[in-house]
């Protein structure tokens, strides 16, 4: 299996679009690259008297068209040219919904299972110590990912605000709803994902109403996205899995009633009423949609020819790898790229950071009917450069992307 650094992977995409738009030497080599990246050390006094030292980092691709914003993942694994990538991608998600922000991300390399509560505290606020300095709400946004949570973003807003002295409630979003969070955050990516497949069922002529549905990952964005499905059009869900395994009833599985076993026994296996079915299969299957909403490089160009869903809806980041997206695009299957379907998280997010600088809270519904018209209108921008230029929906989505960011460095005068 090929091993892919993820940033060589973000640059090369960049280049792609770069040629086709033409752009000049200069404006390439400043979108490849970050515009900063801070890497921090970070002692933190642990529950047994001792003292660790942790790595981290806050790299801030393009703030060309705004503050920059993205999450701050914990862990073990972390690299820097994987934040590197999810920062550049992050500018590319936002300008794509055409939210007024740039890209950015931060981590920390560390294992938040063997840590206490008050150890993550006390690490949560060392980070914001050092890379307080250069984020805010008006330079930089901060937001959970992997293994960090409303309550580290609680602590990190209150370390962010007792720094600077202000009730600057919008330098973090994700917070929880009683400190300035926002409503329909939980569900904002799975949702955000389930308007765009609206658009392109509409487009294929695809019923959702019964429609089959696989979903790979049963964990924020899987779950929700099984549940939606249900609630909103009706669909059949007939298989989910997640890292201990999957399950199939092509009669359709009640998607609440899995979380609640999940929540139970720690995965969706053993659900009564199913047989168990491998990610391998699951992937497979003969579903009008297929979410994958786990992790990276499942649709390799080992599997991508079996893949038979007519809509593949990526609400996980970079699940297709370079190599399988031709031929899913050879064989007319839709994709709907990561940085397109999954955008709705940040989407709301940056809803938060409105209510926070207004001082304002919204109706969950108001919250819906936004996110609803900025996917649907970025769909169908996309789907047009697609049509227009006879290129898949991920070299469309770049297209848009990297034309708007361009656009904006242009005009400030940096290129
Ligand atoms: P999560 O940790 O809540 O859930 C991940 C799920 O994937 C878990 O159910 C886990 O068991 C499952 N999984 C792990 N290994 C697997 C395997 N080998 N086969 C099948 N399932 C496996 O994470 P999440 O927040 O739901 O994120 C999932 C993906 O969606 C990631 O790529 C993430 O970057 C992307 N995403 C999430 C959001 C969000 O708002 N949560 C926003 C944008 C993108």
């Amino acid at each position: 299996m090929v091993e892919y650094n993820p940033f060589t992977v973000a640059q090369a995409e960049v280049d792609r679009a770069a040629d086709l738009l033409e752009l000049e030497p200069a404006m390439r080599e400043l979108l490849r690259w970050p515009l900063r990246e801070l890497q921090v050390r970070l002692p933190v006094h642990m529950d047994d008297g001792s003292v660790q030292v942790f790595e981290g980092f806050r790299i801030q691709h393009n703030d060309a068209r705004g503050p920059t914003k993205g999450g701050i993942r914990y862990h073990p694994a972390e690299t820097i040219d994987t934040v590197r990538a999810l920062a550049m991608w992050m500018t590319w998600k936002c300008a794509v919904v055409d939210i007024p922000l740039g890209g950015a991300k931060g981590g920390v390399i560390c294992n938040p299972k063997e840590m206490s509560e008050a150890e993550l505290e006390r690490l949560s606020r060392a980070y914001i110590g050092q890379v307080g300095r250069i984020i805010g709400p008006d330079r930089d946004i901060a937001a959970p990912d992997v293994y960090t949570t409303p309550q580290i973003m609680a602590w990190m807003m209150d370390e962010y605000c007792r720094l600077s002295g202000n009730s600057d409630f919008g330098a973090i979003t994700g917070k929880p709803l009683g400190i300035g969070g926002s409503l329909g955050r939980n569900d904002a990516t799975a949702r955000g994902g389930w308007y765009t497949v609206r658009e392109a069922a509409q487009e294929l002529d695809i019923d959702l109403g019964g429609a089959t549905i696989a979903v790979q990952g049963y964990g924020n964005a899987g779950s929700y996205t099984a549940i939606l499905g249900q609630q909103l059009f009706g669909c059949r869900i007939i298989a989910v899995s997640d890292s201990s395994g999957g399950i199939i009833n092509e009669a359709g599985l009640n998607a609440e009633a899995v979380l609640q076993h999940k929540a139970r026994t720690g995965s969706v296996a053993g659900f009564p009423a199913a047989d168990s079915i491998d990610n391998g299969e699951l992937l497979a299957l003969d579903v009008d949609v297929l979410w994958p909403a786990a992790l990276e490089n499942v649709i390799t160009a080992d599997n991508a020819a079996q893949i038979k869903a007519k809509i593949v809806a990526e609400a996980a980041n970079g699940p297709t790898t370079p190599e399988a997206d031709p031929i899913l695009y050879e064989n007319d299957i839709h994709v709907i790229p990561d940085f397109l379907c999954n955008a709705g998280g940040v989407t709301v997010s940056y809803f938060e950071m409105v209510q926070n600088a207004s001082r304002d809270q919204w109706s969950e519904e108001y919250v819906h009917q936004r996110l609803d018209k900025k996917m649907t209108e970025a769909y169908h921008t996309v789907g047009d450069v697609a049509n227009h230029h006879g290129v898949d929906m991920r070299t469309a989505a770049y297209l848009v992307a990297v034309q708007r960011v361009a656009e904006a460095v242009a005009l400030r005068g940096w290129v």
